[in-house]
């Protein structure tokens, strides 16, 4: 039987997780849902945020649909979702940007860079390891490979090595990586890149960069089709794999029915597609475009249905399309 961990979180991943888990249901009915609670708001109840029976009861599953978690800006507290990349070694992650004219994925690191968790705060001074290794940078560049090949594309390669060694090193890496496997390679700085993929987005097919890089340069990308409620992710290892929306708990509007699902929509279509149902993962995005095209709209995107009138009509369009 196939398992499902859905873990809503904090904030609007309470909201738009819902949405996701019923077209979910909806399309697999045979599927096994359980929930696992970790974050802010369990914390707060219980003072720990993800306990280690937490992380075992997602490795039993066979794919984990996530919301997002709050991390409070506090000396000592773990973030809940560096703990599970790292103990699930997700350590590509994928973020697909597609418009009109348009379709890159944005390949990012996920378990080191300056996400390492090798830090200190002293009374004058603080630092952050940004640690990146031989190993580590190896398989996201052979993701990205493997991406662009199967996407018959190209790949770019972003980086800051004219200020960061540890940049020289992961861009030399990825290159050479690209020139063994035959695959044409660009490289480019990464503040550069941000403008660039805004100006000539159709230049772009698969981007490689590290952790935080990745993190912003999706964040800058989703500026091309309409914001970060439509944007969604995978957490790919070689074990595990996570789906969650790039966008984080908002919680400036959590709560309110105003946060847009489709992102967290997008990632359970990426969910189905990494359980082998591709046919499952065009009908919810066929859905969610007919749903747009009926002028139905979040108010991010100018309209005025909430979450749950929104998600109610992709959910009766995936019912009806037989
Ligand atoms: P985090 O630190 O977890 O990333 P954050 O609130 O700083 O949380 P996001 O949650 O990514 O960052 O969101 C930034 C802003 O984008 C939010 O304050 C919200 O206004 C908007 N936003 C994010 N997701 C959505 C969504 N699904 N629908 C509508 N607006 C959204």
């Amino acid at each position: 039987m196939t398992r499902i961990a859905v873990v809503e979180g904090d904030g609007i991943g309470h909201e738009v997780i819902p949405v996701a888990q019923k077209a979910l249901e909806v399309l697999h009915p045979e599927y096994e849902y359980f929930p696992v609670e970790v974050g802010y708001g369990r914390w707060e109840q219980t003072g720990c945020p993800c306990a280690d029976r937490d992380i075992a009861a997602l490795r039993t599953a066979d794919a984990v649909l996530f919301g997002a978690v709050t991390t409070p800006p506090m000396k000592d507290y773990q973030s809940v979702v560096l703990r599970i990349r790292k103990a699930l070694d997700l350590y590509a992650n994928l973020r697909p940007v597609k418009g009109d004219g348009f379709d890159m994925m944005i390949a990012r690191e996920n378990t080191e860079g300056l996400y390492s968790g090798i830090e200190e705060i002293g009374p004058d001074r603080a630092t952050t390891l940004r640690v990146v290794t031989r190993a580590g940078t190896k398989r996201i560049v052979r993701e990205g490979i493997r991406l662009a090949q199967q996407r018959g594309e190209n790949l770019t390669i972003g980086h800051k090595a004219n200020v960061l060694k540890s940049d020289v090193f992961f861009r030399d890496i990825c290159v050479a990586e690209a020139k063994m496997a035959g695959v044409s390679c660009t490289e480019k700085l990464i503040d550069a890149l941000c403008l660039d993929i805004l100006q000539h987005p159709e230049k772009y097919d698969v981007i490689v960069t590290t952790n935080i890089f990745g993190d912003i340069l999706s964040d800058v990308a989703s500026y091309l089709i309409g914001g970060l409620g439509l944007v969604p992710s995978a957490n790919i290892g070689d074990r595990y794999a996570l789906f969650e929306p790039v966008h984080g708990s908002a919680p400036d509007i959590a709560g309110k029915n105003i946060a847009n699902p489709i992102a967290t929509l997008r990632s359970a279509a990426m969910l189905l597609e990494h359980l082998g149902d591709t046919g499952g993962a065009v009908r919810i995005e066929s859905a969610i475009q007919q749903v747009l095209a009926s002028g139905t709209r979040t108010r991010d995107l100018g309209g005025s249905a909430g979450t749950r009138e929104f998600g109610d009509a992709v959910l009766r369009v995936i019912g009806n399309q037989g």
